[in-house]
């Protein structure tokens, strides 16, 4: 029956997984030559071609006569039965279609299609009559190079030279011109490479990280280390040692702005750079990266979190660097957590994971608690760094003028450090130039057509914008409402007011604002954050941006202006949330030789959380916060799954929500229990309504399988649509 060997002869019947969805695996005829299970194929359906990977025998359940045959099998390596398995789990922990799935993993746009081609020039055997320098130079490099080839591009800046003059070489028969495939293997990384001498603790973490890559076992290990401590250091051991065992590494970095910085560690540490996987990589390049981490022909990938559902064929470590970081959890479309599934992967394919983090999250914290993790820790800052001081300014006894925010004990603190030569930097988790624009004729607020949101004014661009749905209008000069004239006002701050009210107060200062919305590539932003490195500016305003991971040894005074934003959610992390991104903002000072300081604005100095961010006493923090989320059977130390419904129909969205509620026996009889429906905390987003359930349940409860069960009678009329968030970390 069921060709176990993983080939199948031409004519047998086969399932193939598309990337459409349709949900179920299709059955077709093998083709000429036969296929490997797991190969890419291009298959018919209805009247289109598709892309499809043999996914296993075929059910048979289908009109044998109609069963068409796989068009060609595409010039890539099988998906290897560690992926596929992969998909399928992952699949079935987020409760998403595998055709979903498979697309996740096929993001490598004309990855079956024949290798492209690219000119490249090397030595031939003529030596023209006529030498010229320009022409010698040429001949310099290519006899240089060993008998290795170069572009264009590459061998004339090479030599310095034109374009034209490599031309004139080739016409004369000095340089070859030949057609060479563009999607080559990346440069080999040398782990012998560049190594820094360790300090002891850092020896002691990188022999234990070294010891569990070598068994090729599957286990994690919480690596955590106060900012500064040389956890980077520390896991590029573990990476060298990977190398060594001829296996691939992958890196996730939770923001693109860090990829730059990180590389160039790369390849201070192993003499070449790594491949790079994330949305600013160009599509040829995307595709060159799939082949070659196929073919193992990329032995380091960094990237963002989509990197995880690359086809590598040997995967032997996975690095989440800034394991806390909310951005490893996609919030659109397939909704996973880039971090348990870096962890469910290395369990199927025997690798090693490596959670890196000054602040992890409580998940990893537990985890680690339970056994279930390593955890491995650096106490002290490299060389003669040391944490910075964290102090609280009450609000409440300050004097501080209407529209402005920093207060007159910030600003000499400030001051103190301008006058010192010394950075720094103000810290506001607010993008903009004010959140709420209202009008003193009428009171009207302006807000968004769309959702339910206030449009944040942002002056830099001139305009207003919504920070759901992205719509975007010129500042209006008068009232929507009223119509009034001159009449509309800013209201509270933005990172871009808090920048206006920095220059009056310090008019020599060289400020830089460092936003995400104003930059307009990753290049800009790389190139922002150097020079700010390198001394070019004395006061940095910042979002949450600047707490991640940048190095400025010049730094050393972070001011933060309201510590208490991040408390007054009802998100369930709100208190970690803050917690982890205080320290973080705070841990940006002080890298250097030189003492830190950090000063947080706050009208509740009393509040558990800031006094805990003041005392620094992690473990005090944490075990509070476990025992309230273990009171509360919430995680991780109970389940919950987000149902989102919407619909541009009011009235459909509450309906089905309400029979969700109504019908949850499947639920209960896992011990679930269903919380809703409520309208969601932004109640509509491009126009769509939105509404929300909670489903919670004791840990340990098989808890998709009753949720699948729960929802499949429910069929979405309309445009109702229905979106599952297991674990969810936001609830917006
Ligand atoms: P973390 O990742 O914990 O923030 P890093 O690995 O980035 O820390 O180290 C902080 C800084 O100290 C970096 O500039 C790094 O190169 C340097 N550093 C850390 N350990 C060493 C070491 N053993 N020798 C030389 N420099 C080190
Ligand atoms: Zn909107």
């Amino acid at each position: 029956m069921a060709p176990t060997q993983g080939y199948f002869d031409h004519g047998a019947l086969i399932g193939v997984l598309t990337t459409q969805p349709l949900d179920r695996v299709l059955d077709y005829r093998a083709p000429e030559g036969g296929c490997h299970l797991g190969a890419f194929v291009e298959v018919p359906l209805g009247p289109r071609k598709v892309l499809g990977v043999v996914w296993g025998p075929g059910r048979g359940d289908w009109d044998l006569a109609k069963v068409r045959s796989v068009i060609r099998v595409l010039d890539a390596p099988p998906m290897r039965d560690e992926l596929m398995r992969f998909l399928e789990k992952a699949g079935a922990y987020t409760l998403t279609p595998m055709t979903a799935m498979l697309r996740l993993a096929t993001r490598a746009p004309g990855l079956g299609d024949p290798p492209s081609m690219r000119k490249v020039y090397r030595l031939d055997d003529t030596t023209p009559e006529r030498m010229t320098d320009a022409r010698k130079k040429v001949l310099h490099v290519l006899r240089d190079m060993g008998g290795l080839s170069l572009t264009l591009k590459e061998l004339a800046e090479a030599a310095g030279v034109t374009s034209s003059v490599v031309k004139g070489l080739v016409k004369l028969g000095a340089v070859r011109e030949e057609d060479s495939p563009r999607d080559t293997a990346f440069p080999s990384l040398d782990p012998g490479y560049g190594g820094k001498a360790l300090t002891d603790d850092q020896t002691a973490a990188a022999d234990i990280l070294r010891e569990t890559v070598a068994a090729k076992r599957y286990a994690t290990t919480l690596l955590k280390g106060v900012t500064g401590s040389g956890k980077t250091e520390v896991y590029l051991e573990a990476v060298a040692e990977c190398l060594k065992q001829g296996r691939q590494a992958l890196v996730l970095l939770p923001e693109i702005a860090l990829t730059a910085e990180f590389i160039t560690r790369v390849e201070a540490r192993f003499g070449a750079l790594p491949a790079e996987w994330h949305s600013g990589v160009t599509v040829t390049e995307r595709r060159r990266v799939w082949k070659m981490a196929a073919l193992g022909r990329a032995q380091l990938v960094v990237g963002a979190r989509s990197a995880l559902f690359l086809p590598f064929r040997d995967l032997g470590l996975i690095v989440v660097d800034e394991e806390h970081d909310t951005s490893y959890k996609q919030e659109d479309g397939v909704l996973y957590n880039a971090r348990d599934m870096a962890v469910l992967r290395a369990s199927i394919c025997d690798a090693q994971v490596i959670l890196a983090s000054a602040t992890p999250s409580l998940e990893s914290w537990a985890n680690a608690d339970a056994g279930k993790y390593r955890k491995l820790e650096l106490t002290s800052r490299f060389g003669e760094a040391i944490m910075p001081e964290m102090r609280a300014i009450d609000m409440r006894a300050e004097d501080l003028p209407g529209s402005s925010w920093i207060s007159p004990t910030l600003q000499r603190a400030v001051q103190k450090r301008m006058e010192a030569g010394e950075q720094a930097l103000l810290f506001i988790n607010r993008r903009g130039y004010a959140p709420v624009t209202i009008c003193r004729a009428c009171g009207h607020q302006i807000g968004c057509d769309h959702c339910d949101a206030r449009m944040v004014e942002h002056r830099f661009q001139k305009r207003l914008i919504c920070h759901q749905c992205g719509e975007s209008v010129p500042l209006p000069s008068a009232c929507p409402s009223c119509a009034a004239e001159d009449k509309l006002a800013a209201v509270g701050p933005g990172v871009e007011r808090l920048a206006e009210e920095a220059q009056a107060l310090f008019p020599d200062a060289r400020l830089a604002v460092l936003s995400s919305d104003m930059f307009g590539s990753a290049r800009a932003l790389k190139a922002e954050i150097e020079t700010i490195a390198s001394g070019g500016a004395d006061l940095i305003i910042g979002t949450q941006l600047v707490a991640k991971g940048h190095n400025f040894p010049l730094l050393t005074l972070v001011g933060v202006i309201d510590a208490d934003l991040g408390l007054q959610g009802s998100d369930l992390r709100a208190a970690e949330r803050t917690f982890q991104l205080m320290r973080q903002v705070a841990g940006r000072a002080g890298r250097a030789d030189k003492p830190g300081q950090a000063l947080m604005q706050t009208y509740q100095p009393e509040h558990p959380v800031i006094r805990a961010i003041l005392s620094g006493d992690e473990q005090d923090f944490w075990t509070a916060e476990a025992g309230e989320r273990r009171a509360a059977g919430v995680p991780p130390y109970g389940r919950l799954a987000g149902i989102i419904l919407s619909s541009t129909d009011a009235q459909d969205v509450f309906d089905l929500g309400n029979a969700l509620a109504r019908q949850d026996a499947p639920l209960r009889r896992v011990g679930a229990q269903v919380f809703g429906p409520a309208p969601a905390p932004i109640a509509r987003v491009r126009g769509r309504h939105r509404v929300r359930l909670l489903v919670k349940a004791p840990k340990g409860t098989a808890l998709q399988p009753a949720l699948a069960e729960w929802v499949a009678p429910f069929k979405l009329k309309g445009d109702l649509r229905m979106a599952i968030d297991i674990d969810p970390q936001s609830f917006y």
